[in-house]
């Protein structure tokens, strides 16, 4: 449903169509005649990353979110990365990525999946869009090196996509295959990989997290779009630096940052509290099981949801006590607290750990007994 009343956003439509038939159509006749060579594939796959990573841990968790924090030549190397991406200024993007976040699923959404999958696809971009309000963006205007960037925006978008086309194209004797592979091929793919976040990660996958919101987890779109496919955990946790929670999750975006961290080049990366995010896991999957057993398991209700209620409020009660008294132990550990003292807190917390993984137990036996039921 694209309303297009308020006028057409005419130059990125115009570019977008152009550029993506162009490219369907000039493929077929390049591998006809050619072959790309492995060199100039690897170099796309790296400037694909590149320009990815800028968008993802850049333009998205660095400038809309504020999750982490860096230096100066670091945003300069975001900017630069970012502005060959050709996904408009961070300005603007982090503009539109806050509304989406403060009014997700309405009207105010820029790309809402409650206007259709293609809509929030791409089809948002042809609607002109709204003017800037100052108040959503403050900190960004006042940083002089993205209100370069934004007034710049187009020339910039020429220039490091040209200076890859030449230095490319030079350095491997193959203009041609720069052109259709480190800038064409790259942009198109780099196009749809964040275009899945607002399509495909508001539509297939699972909440674990959350159900207020229509986002979504699922490890294969985190494939196809550099780690920003735990967008359930990520709407529920927006401030985080990372999407995928755990280390095996596949979130080159999060590693990156880390990377970063360790090497000096970012600094306060916002998490969110391990207890906290368990908790709310209990919580939605309680949710979840009550749910299934009003749909097909109507016979069981009586004598399970009493037992769902109190195994998870008791969960939820021991993980607030055990992450208390945490606390509590470091403390009185940097007080320098008497050994008695601590010897016995550390005590209450063994007692309490294992009681929380016998209920855990119960909690997943019960949960797999009711989830297995068609
Ligand atoms: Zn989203
Ligand atoms: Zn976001």
């Amino acid at each position: 449903m694209i309303n297009l009343k308020k006028g057409v956003n005419w130059s990125p439509t115009i570019f977008l169509i152009i550029f993506q038939v162009a490219l369907i159509i000039w493929l077929p006749f390049y591998f006809y005649y050619n072959r790309p060579t492995l060199s100039m594939v690897a170099a796309s796959v790296v400037l694909l990353y590149a320009t990815g990573l800028s968008i993802t841990g850049g333009y998205h968790r660095f400038y809309s979110h504020r999750s982490y924090k860096t230096n100066f030549f670091l945003e300069w190397l975001l900017l630069f990365f970012g502005s060959m991406a050709g996904q408009g200024s961070a300005l603007r993007w982090s503009y539109d990525h806050r509304l989406h976040h403060a009014f997700v699923d309405t009207d105010k959404d820029p790309y809402s999946i409650q206007k259709g999958f293609w809509y929030a696809h791409f089809l948002w971009i042809i609607e002109k869009p709204q003017p800037i309000n100052p108040k959503v963006v403050s900190d960004l205007i006042s940083n002089p090196v993205v209100v370069f960037q934004h007034r710049f925006y187009v020339f910039l978008f020429i220039l490091t996509n040209s200076l890859v086309f030449l230095s490319l194209g030079w350095f491997l004797n193959d203009y041609t295959g720069a052109l259709t592979f480190a800038v064409g091929v790259r942009l198109f793919c780099l196009y749809h990989s964040t275009w899945f976040i607002n399509s495909l990660a508001h539509t297939w996958g699972d909440q674990p997290f959350s159900q207020e919101h229509s986002a979504v987890n699922n490890y294969i779109i985190s494939f196809l779009t550099f780690g920003e496919g735990y967008h359930n955990y990520h709407h529920t946790y927006a401030n985080d630096y990372r999407n995928g929670i755990y280390w095996y999750q596949f979130d080159p975006t999060k590693w990156l940052i880390w990377l970063l961290s360790k090497l000096g080049l970012a600094y306060h990366l916002r998490t969110t509290d391990k207890y906290t995010i368990k908790k709310r896991m209990v919580t939605e999957h309680a949710y979840l099981l009550r749910e299934k057993l009003v749909k097909s398991w109507e016979s069981k209700r009586i004598e399970w949801e009493p037992i769902i209620n109190e195994l998870s409020s008791n969960l939820v009660r021991k993980m607030t006590d055990f992450s208390q008294l945490k606390s509590r132990y470091r403390e009185l550990k940097t007080q320098c607290t008497e050994a008695p003292l601590l010897k016995e807190i550390k005590k209450e917390m063994k007692a309490l750990q294992k009681s929380l993984r016998q209920d855990w137990k119960k909690w997943w036996q019960l949960s797999k007994t009711i989830m297995s039921h068609a």
